[in-house]
């Protein structure tokens, strides 16, 4: 066996290959047998068609279970893999197959697989040792070009490894698989627990509440990213009753409000296990299995990981060192120089402190930092006092060009119906905060804008409102 990621996953496969891998409503289930064989198969597809190793296969596709084989696939022929969003124009996506240049690019996975089955199964997997490529993600990157992240074999091994292992997953366990697959978090997060466990998934298309309420029913685990849970919260039928069968559930790639962490234990008695990662690292804290999770704190180090505060301030940006962290971005040598410091360690670009518990507390992005007449906000201290104030259902705190100060603090609202008026929203945060920490002016919005992973997009909040102190 070879440090081939697929070697690693196939070894936890249960010996019993006729057992369900995939659970999906309305269709017969899909066992590791059939995704072992399909997997050959398509392999031997990629190997016909150039994907030999490191060489690219670039996947844009909805999500489904065959979209999984080809990532298993191109890991047994030893080439990248490298997934893109379905919803990326063909513009943006003339700019990653320049980029990336794979040999292989599928639109249409159903169709691809279909092909393969007339082959016979390539049994191989290709050796590959720890720090070859296994993937190339590419950063959601809201300013300037994005980048692709490259990930190894070792890399993912070890994260898959760690997470297994801190979350307690076992044979038992079913996941509720609801998140989209070509991001980090559906795609390694998720289905690498799932296939150390050798248990099965319910297999969810897309979040869609009624379907993932019943689905829970089944299940013992849900990865979700903070909307799914403010989502399940708004439907009557998340009672203690319909969660029975659960162990855990966990969230991240976006900040989880604490209304909702709190809000979910009142409904459930589950305290939501909140984790912090990127695609450069794959996850990097997470709150304990065992022990206390506390709200709005994304937890501890994973073992293994360096985690470090830059700057000589108790708050300052996020620097982390270890085995997952990503090798690199892909042909930008000058780009991931910058992006690490000389001792190794990569520069997240998240701000945050470690309290003296060791326990990690992030405050955003460096870049959504507010510089407002030399003083620096920080947008989550403020949004924080904001989300607690009554008829505030979620904020957002952006700085925009201001004549005076170089930059304004805005308070974006998503707000209950009647929505609070501004004046006296101002007068309520001016006795709680300095005065240059205090919204200049706050707008209201029926919802605010997100990503596919839930993330409040911060760069389009601040075009869209920059013209405010003009
Ligand atoms: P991506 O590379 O698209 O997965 O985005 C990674 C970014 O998501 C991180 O750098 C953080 O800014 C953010 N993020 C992920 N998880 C959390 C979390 N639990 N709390 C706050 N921010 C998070």
């Amino acid at each position: 066996m070879s440090d081939n990621l697929y070697d690693l996953l196939a070894s936890r496969f249960p010996s019993d290959r006729s057992r369900p891998c995939f659970l999906q409503p309305g269709l017969e289930p899909v066992s590791y047998g059939d995704l072992e064989d399909r997997t050959a198969r398509v392999a031997n597809l990629l190997r016909r068609r150039g994907a030999v190793p490191g060489e690219r296969v670039a996947l844009q596709v909805e999500k489904s279970v065959d979209a999984v084989v080809i990532y298993l696939a191109t890991l047994r022929a030893g080439a990248v893999f490298l997934p893109l969003n379905a919803a990326y124009t063909p513009a943006e996506v003339d700019y990653f197959l320049k980029d990336a240049e794979p040999v292989v690019f599928i639109q249409d996975a159903g169709a691809f697989v279909a092909e393969a089955a007339a082959l016979d199964p390539d049994p191989r997997v290709e050796p590959r040792a720890a720090s070859d490529l296994a993937s190339l993600i590419y950063t959601s990157g809201t300013t300037g070009r994005s980048k692709g992240a490259m990930l190894t074999h070792g890399a993912l091994a070890a994260n898959a490894l760690a997470l297994h292992e801190a979350w307690g997953f076992s044979p038992d366990d079913v996941l509720l698989h609801a998140l989209p697959i070509f991001h980090v978090h559906g795609l390694f997060v998720a289905l690498h627990c799932a296939f150390l466990s050798g248990g099965p998934m319910v297999w969810l298309n897309r979040f869609e509440d009624a379907a993932v309420l019943e689905g829970l029913s089944r299940s013992t685990v849900m990865m979700g990213v903070p909307t799914f849970y403010t989502r399940l919260l708004a439907n009557p039928g998340l009672t203690r009753e319909a969660v029975a069968h659960m162990r855990l559930f966990i969230s991240g790639s976006a900040p989880l409000l604490e209304s909702a962490f709190e809000a979910f234990e009142v409904r459930t008695g589950h305290r939501i296990l909140e984790r912090y990662g990127m695609s450069e690292a794959v996850i990097i804290t997470t709150n304990p299995l065992e022990g206390e999770r506390i709200a709005g704190s994304v937890g501890f180090p994973l073992p293994g990981v360096e985690l470090r505060i830059g700057g000589g301030e108790a708050t300052g940006v996020i620097e982390i060192r270890g085995p997952s962290v990503f090798s690199g971005y892909w042909r930008m040598p000058e780009k991931t120089r910058e992006e690490f410091t000389s001792d190794g360690y990569f520069i997240t670009g998240d701000v945050g402190r470690v309290d003296p518990d060791g326990r990690l507390w992030i405050s955003g992005r460096a870049k959504d930092l507010i510089i407002s007449g030399g003083y620096n906000v920080y947008p989550k201290e403020v949004e924080l006092i904001l989300d607690e104030l009554p008829g505030i259902r979620e904020s957002a705190v952006i700085g925009v060009p201001h004549p005076d100060f170089g930059e304004g603090v805005v308070a974006v609202v998503e707000a209950e119906s009647p929505a609070p008026d501004e004046a006296s929203l101002i007068a309520r945060l001016r006795s709680q905060l300095a005065p240059y920490k205090t919204p200049k002016r706050v707008v209201f919005v029926d919802s605010l804008p997100r990503n596919a992973m839930g993330k409040v997009q911060k760069a389009q909040l601040r075009q869209t409102w920059g013209h405010l102190f003009k």
